[in-house]
């Protein structure tokens, strides 16, 4: 029987966890290129991830501590970022910062298994391995409830999250490039994994960018013709 990893927060703050969470970030497609990251990285984002972090209950309020006790992991961050008493909910934020200066910008987005999607992840919630010794963790999406959680396999479907596209930045998306794009359907619209086919330079007006993209999307091999305005790179092309 396959025996689950306990989802309390102090072992997800664990440094052979981190360690192996960076590793894997490492390996995966979306990180080739790029600097290594760091264990103390993952740690650290993690520490930022939960306001209230057990390694550290000394910096913590009382009254902060009763909030966001383990019964009230699965409250989202964006929750709790509404809420009046942000600055002493996050009392490590600063802190963790300045310790490390790329924290600020490790973000994460997850693929979906239902639909193929990217979205952006809010929180992690617990981790384990898969039958294959695989670490997976099980995250919210950003502005989804709980009934929407999902196990994700950290070095298939976790990666830093796309940047959306300035105009100035249109130069840089040529033939064969990877981006987010974000298709419109008749229901709903989602961020899908395409490459760009074809691009044609326009001239470029008060608007900014108005040059056409044919991206291919890699789901189901749909092509569309699109704006700038659709598309988000991959943190490894800047
Ligand atoms: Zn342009």
């Amino acid at each position: 029987m396959e025996k689950l990893a306990a989802d309390r927060k102090d072992q997800v703050f664990d440094n052979k966890f981190c360690q192996k969470l960076a590793e894997e970030f490492n390996r995966s497609v979306g990180r080739a290129g790029s600097k290594a990251l760091q264990a103390t990285q993952v740690q650290g984002w993690f520490l930022n991830k939960f306001p209230a972090s057990a390694t550290k209950p000394t910096c913590v309020p009382t009254a902060s501590q009763e909030k966001t006790s383990a019964s009230e992991i699965n409250v989202s961050v964006s929750e709790k970022r509404s809420a009046a008493s942000e600055e002493k909910l996050f009392p490590l934020d600063t802190e963790t910062k300045d310790m490390i200066p790329e924290l600020e910008d490790l973000e994460f987005e997850a693929k979906s298994t239902k639909d193929f999607a990217w979205y952006d992840i809010a929180l992690f919630l617990a981790h384990r391995r898969n039958r294959a010794g695989e670490v997976e963790v099980r995250v919210r999406f950003e502005g989804f409830g709980a009934d929407e959680d999902e196990w994700v396999n950290v070095k298939k479907f976790i990666r830093q999250r796309s940047i959306p596209l300035e105009s100035s930045q249109c130069k840089s998306v040529v033939e064969g490039d990877l981006v987010l794009c974000f298709r419109e359907g008749n229901e709903e619209a989602l961020h899908f994994d395409a490459h760009v086919l074809e691009v044609q330079r326009k001239q470029h007006d008060i608007r900014g960018c108005r040059c056409v993209f044919l991206v291919e999307y890699d789901h189901d091999q749909s092509q569309e013709r699109v704006s700038l305005r659709r598309l988000s790179r991959r943190p490894k092309y800047f």
